[in-house]
């Protein structure tokens, strides 16, 4: 037996796998890993890796699988993610999943992989209304979750409207998740991993149904929510 627990939040983009990932990684003590998060971070900094993943990442295609899986190894090997990880964003093809599968293979593996059921007329809304914090990466939603000013609530950084989220781009990215990413459903369905989450429910009806989808498979949150 592992003391780590990795969880998988699976669902076409603005399903709201990042926004219920933040709300969890508090309630069980260990980090939310968003790729898209860490390349934003990257293409802002215009670091090597930013550079590489831009054309990609403008187009909602998926950054080459070498460059990827790399740099989840990485941050998978950081200190904070030492008791396990809420993956968001990752994998997002098979080559991604049996990659993952070897990273955690000595630690127990992947405990419970979340499915986030959305229709994709709700997904085109939920993307094109997205803001995002610039300075700490938290989600909001013009009117789903709107901010209570004009900067973030957290900690007052600029909101923006992410470069993929153009409705230009959002079509692409449905496909590709189409494509390549949706085969995961069958991939963790048939290694008895797989959670359906109803993603049409408000943020925190979201978060109780995932807190007892979790309960059901053992993995217990640590801390209460503030408003329990
Ligand atoms: P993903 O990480 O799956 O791409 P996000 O968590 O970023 O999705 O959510 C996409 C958008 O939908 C964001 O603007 C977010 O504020 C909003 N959102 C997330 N969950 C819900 C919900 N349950 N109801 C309404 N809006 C939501
Ligand atoms: P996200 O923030 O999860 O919506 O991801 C934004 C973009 O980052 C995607 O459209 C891809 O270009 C890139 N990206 C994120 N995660 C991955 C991944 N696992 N594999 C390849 N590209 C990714």
């Amino acid at each position: 037996m592992s003391d780590r627990t990795y969880l998988v939040l699976l669902g076409a983009p603005g399903a709201g796998k990042g926004t219920q990932a933040q709300l969890l990684e508090e309630r069980l003590g260990i980090p939310q890993i968003s790729t898209g998060e860490i390349f934003r971070y990257n293409l802002k900094n215009q670091t090597e890796l930013g550079q590489l993943a831009q054309s990609y990442y403008d187009k909602g295609e998926l950054v080459p699988d070498e460059v990827t899986i790399r740099m989840v190894e990485a941050r998978l090997s950081q200190e904070d993610a030492a008791k396990g990880a809420i993956m968001d964003g990752f994998p997002r093809n098979l080559l991604q999943a049996e990659a993952l599968d070897e990273m955690t293979a000595g630690y127990g593996g992947i405990n419970v992989v979340p499915f986030f059921q959305l229709e994709d007329d709700v997904v085109t809304m939920r993307i094109t209304g997205r803001r995002v914090c610039r300075n700490c990466d938290r989600v909001y939603h013009l009117t789903f979750n709107p901010p209570s000013g004009e900067g973030c609530d957290s900690c007052g950084g600029e909101l923006y409207q992410r470069n993929d989220d153009k409705p230009e781009t959002v079509q692409n990215r449905l496909y590709i998740y189409y494509k390549q990413t949706s085969p995961l459903i069958g991939y963790y369905f048939a290694k008895g991993l797989l959670e359906e989450v109803d993603g049409a429910r408000s943020i925190q009806e979201m978060q109780e149904q995932l807190l007892e989808r979790l309960a059901s498979r053992n993995v217990k949150a640590a801390k209460s929510a503030v408003s329990d």
